[in-house]
Parts: structure tokens; sequence; C-alpha cells
């Protein structure tokens, strides 16, 4: 079975540990640097990624996790998580992991319109369309050459994107009952994907 780490130094891990479970692999809290050892994927959830991040750093994360990210370790970041993932941050104070060649903006769609769900169309998973769940989410300004859009919303803005093993998300997939992006996520992990 595949061991599955989620980042649990805040935000919704409970709920990706959960949702993986349902699928049948290993999940587990990731808190420490040595509970990355013989894991074959890991998640970096939702939450606050200036949190996450400062945390990350007092736990000596940030370069381990770096690492795997340069040698092509297949990592998913969700909402605060794909803000960590990239390499380029607007509203951004802390050094990103720098893991996906691409420009986010943190909390970009502005206060009114900050929290909101959409029926997405992802083309990588097929009919129907995702129930993503954004709250005050991120999204993608600019995206390097190997990387792929997964997902746009009607207006065009990026908002799901693939770099080699990377995946990134700017909603919650761990939100809802929908294990399709979670799967396609096992299917990299897999060599399947
Ligand atoms: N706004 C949060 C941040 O900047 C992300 C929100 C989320 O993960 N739901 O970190």
């Amino acid at each position: 079975m595949k061991k599955i780490g989620v980042l649990a130094q805040q935000g919704a891990f409970v709920e990706h540990i959960a949702l993986l479970r349902r699928l049948e692999v290993e999940a587990f809290p990731v808190r420490v640097a040595k509970e990355l050892d013989g894991l074959d994927g890991l998640i970096i959830p939702g939450g606050e990624s200036s949190s996450i991040g400062i945390l990350m750093k007092e736990y000596d994360l940030v370069e381990p996790v770096r690492r795997l990210a340069k040698r092509g370790f297949p990592i998913m970041g969700t909402c605060a998580g794909m803000i960590l993932m990239a390499k380029r941050i607007s509203g951004w104070h802390l050094e990103p992991l720098g893991a996906m060649d691409m420009d986010v903006r943190r909390n970009a769609f502005g206060r009114q319109v900050d929290s909101f769900e959409t029926a997405l169309e992802i083309p990588v998973i097929g009919k129907p369309p995702f129930h993503a769940v954004f709250i005050r989410a991120p999204y993608i300004e600019k995206v390097g050459d190997g990387v792929d859009i997964l997902a746009r919303l009607p207006n065009g803005i990026g908002v799901a994107a693939r770099e080699g093993s990377m995946v990134a998300l700017a909603f919650h997939p761990e939100l809802t009952n929908d294990l399709r992006l979670h799967s396609y996520f096992l299917d990299i992990v897999c060599g399947k994907g």
C-alpha cells in the first residue's frame, strides 16, 4: 500500500487524511522531517500559508521538502499549499518553497467574494465538473514552460496546475466527497498518471 504524508502544522490536514484513507492508502500526518522518510507522496493542505510556512521553518521542514520537490517527488498543494509551492508569490513576506515554476497571488479574489463554490471543469478528471470550494483562495497569475494549467474559471483565471509529479489546486478538494482529484494524485504517485 502506498504511503502518503500530509503536512500537519496547521490547516485542513485531518480532512485530507480521512479522504485518503477512503482510497485505501496509508495516510499519515507529518509534523517533523523524519516523518517524511519512506513516504511515496506528500500533501500540503490549505490553511494559513504564513502560519504553515513559519511552522515548517521552525520544524526544519523547508529544506527537506525542497529537496523532495527537486528530485521529482509527488507533492500536491491545496489552497495555502499551492501558495507555498509556488516560486513567486504576490503579497508574501516569507521565502516560498519554490517547488513549482508559477506566480501565485494570495487572497486573490478580494474581500467581498473571498469564498465561493463553483462547478469547475477539470479535463484531466473528466465529467462531471468538480464542486470546487474556494476559501480566501489564491489564483495562478503566470506559469513557466514546464507547467500545465489543469483548470480555469470561466474568466480564464488558472486555478489548478501540474508540473511533473507536482499538482497545485487553489481550492479545497478535501472538503467534498469527490475523490477524483486525490485519485488523480495517487495515479501520479503510482506512476500511472
Ligand atoms: N488565504 C490563505 C492564505 O493566504 C489561504 C486560504 C486557504 O488555504 N483556504 O494562506
